[in-house]
């Protein structure tokens, strides 16, 4: 979602993770690697709490009372807010809780410049240094990204028949992102995405899966779609493609043509790809071929070789996500000539090498990804661009620091009560819902109950110590890490499944569900304001993160997790009368939803964002219920007005509103509903209120009023 589009989240390819908020991966057009890792020796001095940003908080005089909560309930909970708070000129968005961001980076940095000053640092410790070291010198960056990018031009060079593209491509896979991710919409890595996959059939097991790819612009209709807006947007990806062949010194007439070469074939593999609707339903993209198959779908590619040489052992099938898309690989390697070819991979290189060169590369990739896509004026300032960088290589390294400054053992305790309260919560409801089974109500409560739930950092730590980091060459420092994630990812093909992993690092302001491991994880950098404190009334937790518990908890139940069991197998545990029952229910979600948006001239897919909206919308139910259970219990009122003259229910629903309040630039909100299954953060707090009795008990809302939707829709 756009409002807190700034971190990088990975998931495995095509993997069943639900995330929060915006895609799962993706940041600016550049994916980095983002490495959870491990046990080495944790790091160095904690950040002075006295420097750190101040968090958001809902506060009643915020509230703006010359608007009416029955008509616009956003505006009347974030108009003040955002009246004060214009977004920078170095972001897409601004929101409540991007101090929260800031507050997280900060803590990074003290972590990475005490490491990076510390002589005697080794281990995990002399690895963050560096890395921060080779990041943060930009002068070393300007004079040596020529020599750095050499010798991956000299392999992109070393292609001379199309014999080559085994060889090469397993390079490119290797040491830039990333292969082994995918998203909503693909894998952005060149030509297809190959890593581990969970088996849909068989939860305990990694498989070896294929995924469609080899396109870096974020979604199909980027590619394909003749509006007035995408050409221009195609028109200056093409510019942006000459300039970055010009910076690798090709002359501007060469250049021109050779984007439009790769142009040329993005399109042919967007055309070949099967669309981010069809995508969600698992069925789909799980397509089990023979190594025989493949060489059969694609005889002029040596799968062979290419799987030697990422390191991945002989393996009894791989799962295709889009068959017809090894067609158009196919296609393009009768059709291309070995130059087009050469310009297609070198095109890779420069894109994925550019954040990590000097400021000609970086600016340029950035007017690109940044501005022209998201419509951010300028880049981030370098400390955050390489917390950032540093989060993702070495992921885990830094989290153990993060956790130690901001997530004191209370706060891990009484967020691990505010999920167990939802879930017990879920359970009842289930057992009590009149349109499901009572066998199939079996099988839900034994899934929800067999749900591991993970709150703020894994319980062991990665080990970086095979990655090797320097303090000059902060492009290699990112091949080697790249490199050390491929490798432990491909190593999980043919190897039980460990639940037990995070596919997000601890300060990451994010929450999944993972339908195939059956977890939901919450990492310590969402446990903060204004979504969560130790210290906060129970009304405001449950209204802002007891609505993300929620919603993650609604994921395993929504229109892809329900067709996972308990066990995280792709199984249907539904009778024929329940599955036409939900899917009646969660149309009105889809029709709800299925909306213009008039103010940035784009229309939102309710089919795309279906599985977020009824997580929302169900998120949100459960933790008010989960809070009138603890106000019964305690024999108390939610509806008497309290010290600050709000009711615990209206607090509950400011609260909750007051967590989403954003204000996004237009490029970056039509760049959202293209491509992105999140519903942009107003209507995350208005579609699912205008759903809720309870808020209209809150709030004095009637029937007829803009915040009473009609009918009011609810599955869960
Ligand atoms: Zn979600």
């Amino acid at each position: 979602m756009v409002s807190t589009k700034f971190e990088v989240d990975m998931r495995r390819r095509f993997a069943q993770v639900f995330c929060l908020l915006f895609l799962c991966l993706s940041a600016f057009g550049q994916v980095a690697p983002s490495y959870a890792a491990q046990n080495t020796s944790p790091v160095a001095k904690q950040a002075s709490s006295e420097e750190l940003p101040k968090l958001e908080k809902f506060d009643p005089s915020l509230i703006d009372k010359s608007k009416d909560p029955c008509t616009d309930f956003y505006q009347y909970t974030c108009s003040k807010w955002i009246a004060t708070h214009p977004i920078a000129s170095d972001m897409p968005s601004n929101s409540t809780s991007h101090p929260l961001f800031l507050y997280n980076q900060t803590i990074l940095r003290d972590t990475l410049e005490a490491a990076d000053a510390n002589q005697q640092a080794t281990g995990s410790e002399r690895q963050i240094g560096d890395y921060w070291h080779s990041c943060m010198d930009e002068s070393s960056r300007n004079a040596h990204e020529k020599m750095w990018l050499q010798p991956h031009l000299d392999e992109m060079a070393s292609f001379k028949s199309k014999r080559d593209l085994p060889r090469v491509l397993a390079y490119l896979h290797l040491n830039f992102p990333a292969a082994w991710q995918g998203d909503e919409n693909s894998s952005k890595s060149p030509v297809f995405g190959f890593g581990p996959s969970q088996d849909l059939k068989d939860a305990t097991q990694m498989v070896a899966g294929i995924d469609q790819g080899g396109m870096a612009l974020p979604a199909l209709d980027y590619y394909l779609v003749d509006s007035d807006r995408f050409k221009d947007l195609r028109a200056k990806y093409l510019q942006h493609m000459q300039k970055m062949f010009q910076l690798a010194g090709d002359p501007s007439d060469r250049a021109a043509s050779e984007a439009k070469t790769v142009m040329e074939i993005e399109t042919a593999f967007a055309r070949a790809s099967m669309d981010n609707v069809t995508r969600r339903d698992p069925g789909k993209i799980y397509n089990k071929r023979s190594l025989e198959q493949l060489k059969d779908a694609v005889p002029d590619f040596a799968w062979d070789e290419y799987f030697r040489l990422v390191g991945a052992g002989s393996v009894p099938f791989y799962i295709v996500s889009t068959p017809g898309f090894l067609d158009a690989i196919e296609q393009q390697l009768k059709t291309r000539s070995d130059d087009d070819w050469r310009t297609y991979l070198r095109w890779w290189t420069l894109h994925r090498a550019a954040s990590y060169l000097g400021k000609d590369f970086e600016q340029e990739n950035f007017s690109f990804f940044g501005t022209a896509l998201s419509g951010t004026p300028q880049m981030l300032p370098l400390w955050r661009r390489c917390v950032r960088s540093a989060d993702s290589s070495l992921g885990e390294a830094l989290g153990q620091a993060y956790v130690s400054v901001a997530f004191p053992a209370e706060s891990k305790a009484r967020a691990n009560e505010l999920v167990r309260k939802i879930r017990e919560t879920l359970a009842d409801e289930i057992k009590q819902l009149d349109w499901m089974n009572e066998s199939t109500k079996k099988e839900a409560l034994i899934k929800q109950d067999a749900t591991l739930q993970k709150i703020g950092y894994p319980d062991k730590w990665r080990d970086y110590s095979p990655v090797k980091i320097v303090p000059d060459n902060y492009l290699a420092n990112m091949n080697a890490a790249n490199a050390f994630e491929v490798h432990r990812q491909i190593n999980k093909i043919g190897k039980p499944v460990d639940r037990t992993e995070w596919g997000m690092t601890p300060p990451t302001i994010n929450a999944y569900e993972d339908s195939q491991m059956n977890t939901i994880n919450f990492p310590a950098g969402i446990l903060q304001l204004p979504f969560f404190s130790g210290t906060a009334d129970d009304a405001s937790n449950f209204g802002a993160i007891g609505m993300v518990i929620g919603h993650e908890t609604i994921h395993g139940f929504d229109d892809q997790g329900r067709k996972f069991d308990d066990k995280g197998n792709l199984r249907d545990w539904w009778t024929a009368e329940d599955a036409k029952r939900y899917e009646e229910k969660d149309k009105c979600i889809v029709d709800e939803y299925s909306q213009e948006i008039p103010e940035y001239g784009v229309r939102q897919n309710g089919k795309l964002s279906a599985g977020e909206d009824t997580a929302d919308n169900g998120g949100l139910h459960l933790a008010m219920l989960a809070l009138e259970n603890i106000y019964k219990a305690r024999g108390k009122s939610l509806d008497q007005p309290e010290a600050d003259g709000l009711t615990a229910r209206q607090r509950f629903f400011l609260s909750y509103g007051f967590s989403w309040c954003s204000d996004e630039r237009p490029e970056a909100a039509r760049n959202q509903v293209t491509s992105d299954p999140h519903s942009l953060p107003r209507l995350r707090v208005d579609r699912p209120l205008s759903n809720s009795p309870e808020f209209d008990q809150a709030f004095g809302c009637k029937k007829g009023q803009a915040m009473v939707h009609e009918p009011q829709c609810r599955v869960w």
